[in-house]
């Protein structure tokens, strides 16, 4: 496709694929290859599309089965089983039938992910067969993959995938000669945070202000266009193509009993080799960090790992040993979110990442809860004079107990998303927060307060 502008240069990733039988690599098959996204590569090299004609021999029911039987969670951040999130939407009655909707939410945008792209630059057939599969296992007719406003380059790209997939009647009317229907339409954000919230998503979907609907109605029920709906993250769906290939069973065999398959981490910050790594569930924090990622440049210390992407808690030592699962980094105060992996050396200052996460989320809030929207601001405002050399040790206590006044009291969950990451930087770090206060300077080369020092 000439149109198609490369953004980055792909050396300047890094896709550690695991093609053995140990780690086996579902998901980033072929990635790094600018030629990967063509339906003829995708077919002869990946397997493409047998999932697909396995499920069209299946009753739909059986299909929500075979998820189950993967025991697949969803890798949008909340870690919700995805057969079971299936098996809600609303079955036709004699008296009822029902417009139902599939939904991939394409808006990746947590600080620290990067996995969502990347499946739909060098894999997108991967994800429109993961959406042909789901629609067929909720019978929804029409899919829209809901795509973040800056990602301008894979719109182009989707939409030649879904050409090519109409043109071989892998998409459209009467599919593979199985009399099922589906369609594909790619629609464009704005590139709004919040919009990756699901009624958020849906709600500029419809062309309204993304901003979160009260819940319920869930999106189930009541979602786009008032219409029963799931909304799935791209690698979830994209999963689904594996998953019905290989069959639920031999899926749930990879990872751990409870966190099955595959997941893509992103690795960022200070690493020697930052990029994807897609492997099973459970594998140690510290393993993909230091032995694949190469650990820190220079040798030096790890202060801190951002285990689930901006909105988790900050891990210490203590918890570099965590097995990348969704429940054991949660028992460990934090979650597995979206698989952003951020890594924080000894040279860094923590009130200056402190002050970095939260001015997003007071730039990002959508201003519909006060709490939220004037929380956030004022976080925002008394970490910059903390930062700034200006603050007070009451800064200390006000800024702990604003938490709890904002995390649990609003719409949607960015309040609580801004709280986690400050409240445990604050908690591990304090020393350093109160180092700026009574110093009105820093030690850390990366902190603009060092040029106040000495
Ligand atoms: Fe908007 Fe923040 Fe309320 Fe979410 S929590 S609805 S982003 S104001």
């Amino acid at each position: 496709m000439t149109s198609y502008r490369q953004k980055k240069d792909p050396q300047s990733y890094s896709f550690e694929g695991f093609g053995t039988p140990a780690f086996p690599n579902l998901m980033l098959r072929g990635a790094g290859n600018l030629d990967n996204w063509r339906l003829a590569i995708y077919q002869k090299e990946h397997e493409g599309y047998l999932g697909l004609k396995r499920a069209l021999s299946m009753e739909p029911s059986q299909v929500i089965d075979e998820m189950k039987a993967s025991g697949i969670r969803g890798r949008g951040g909340a870690g919700f089983p995805a057969g079971l999130k299936w098996s809600f939407m609303p079955k036709d009655t004699a008296d009822k039938k029902y417009t139902r909707y599939l939904v991939c939410n394409a808006d990746e945008g947590e600080p620290g992910t990067f996995k969502d792209r990347s499946i739909m630059e060098y894999n997108p057939h991967q994800l429109i067969e993961g959406m042909i599969i789901a629609g067929f296992a909720m019978q929804c007719h029409m899919g829209f993959i809901y795509v973040r406003g800056e990602f301008l380059w894979l719109i182009e790209k989707l939409e030649a995938a879904i050409e090519e997939a109409k043109k071989e009647n892998l998409l459209g009317q009467n599919i593979l000669g199985s009399g099922f229907n589906f369609d594909l339409i790619v629609y464009r954000g704005a590139g709004a945070y919040i919009c990756g919230e699901e009624t958020a998503l849906l709600n500029s979907l419809e062309g309204r202000r993304g901003e979160p609907r009260i819940k319920p109605p869930f999106p189930a029920s009541k979602g786009a266009f008032g219409q029963p709906t799931t909304i799935n993250n791209v690698e979830t769906l994209a999963a689904a193509a594996p998953i019905l290939r290989m069959g639920g069973a031999e899926y749930a065999k990879i990872g751990t009993p409870k966190n099955t398959g595959t997941r893509i981490f992103c690795v960022s910050g200070h690493v020697q080799r930052p990029g994807l790594y897609e492997l099973p569930l459970g594998v140690p924090l510290i393993t993909l960090v230091k032995d694949l990622a190469g650990g820190t440049p220079n040798g030096k210390k790890i202060k801190a790992i951002i285990p689930g992407g901006a909105s988790s808690a900050v891990f210490t030592e203590s918890d570099f040993d965590c097995p990348l699962d969704f429940d054991t980094i949660r028992d460990r105060g934090s979650m597995a979110g979206s698989g952003g992996i951020i890594v924080i050396d000894e040279d860094t200052c923590m009130v200056q990442v402190c002050l970095r996460l939260i001015r997003f989320y007071a730039h990002e809030s959508c201003g519909q809860c006060t709490p939220c929207r004037e929380g956030c601001n004022w976080m925002e405002m008394i970490l910059t004079r903390i930062e700034n050399g200006e603050g007070r040790l009451e800064d200390l206590e006000t800024l702990k107990s604003m938490t709890p006044r904002i995390a649990g009291k609003t719409l949607c969950a960015l309040g609580d998303a801004a709280c986690g990451p400050m409240d445990s930087i604050l908690g591990k770090f304090r020393d350093e927060f109160i180092h700026h206060i009574e110093h009105k300077k820093c030690p850390k080369p990366s902190c603009q307060l060092v040029t106040y020092s000495h």
